[in-house]
């Protein structure tokens, strides 16, 4: 279960052609299908797709998805960053399987954040300090990650805490 080797594949995104940023795919020769609930259970935010056998996650400017036969990462500079990163990964799937006896598995796959859910924890006063015309356009931008919690100048403490964990 554990991956000990892989091979690493560079390329530019399809959609961005010419981009001066790179996706990297990391092949692995066994399937990791089974350290995907591990991953779901321990790794903030990732969204699992227990259907497709995969799970993503956005660390810091990537975004990492795992699938049974392969790990990807997006956004890399170089040939160098990319093993890099993906080296990381494939010490994280070894970490976690190795760990698996205190990791109780979570095979739920995550629930989408609801727009509402946001607004309902934003004050609804529309004042339009944070640039958007209304709250609930706030809160759609919080979702997207177009905004953060500071652009908001009237949140209170609780709202911004209750808003933290929802997010
Ligand atoms: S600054 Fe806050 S209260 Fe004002 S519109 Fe934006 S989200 Fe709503």
């Amino acid at each position: 279960m554990r991956v000990e080797n892989y091979e690493l594949e560079v390329f530019t995104p399809p959609c961005e052609p010419g981009a001066e940023r790179y996706s990297a795919v990391a092949h692995l020769t066994h399937s990791i299908a089974e350290v995907l609930p591990y991953l779901n259970a321990i790794l903030a935010g990732a969204n699992y797709m227990p259907s497709a056998n995969a799970l993503t996650w956005k660390r810091a400017s990537h975004l990492v998805a795992f699938h049974s036969d392969r790990v990807a990462v997006s956004n890399v500079a170089d040939r160098e960053e990319a093993e890099r990163e993906l080296d990381r990964m494939v010490d994280l799937v070894n970490r976690t399987w190795d760990r698996r006896a205190e990791i109780t598995a979570d095979y739920q796959a995550q629930k989408r954040l609801s727009p509402m859910a946001v607004y309902q924890l934003l004050p609804q006063t529309n004042c339009q300090l944070c640039g958007e015309a209304t709250c609930m356009a706030f809160a759609f931008g919080l979702i997207q990650g177009k905004h953060t919690l500071e652009e908001c100048p009237e949140l209170a403490t609780n709202q911004r805490e209750a808003l933290e964990t929802l997010l």
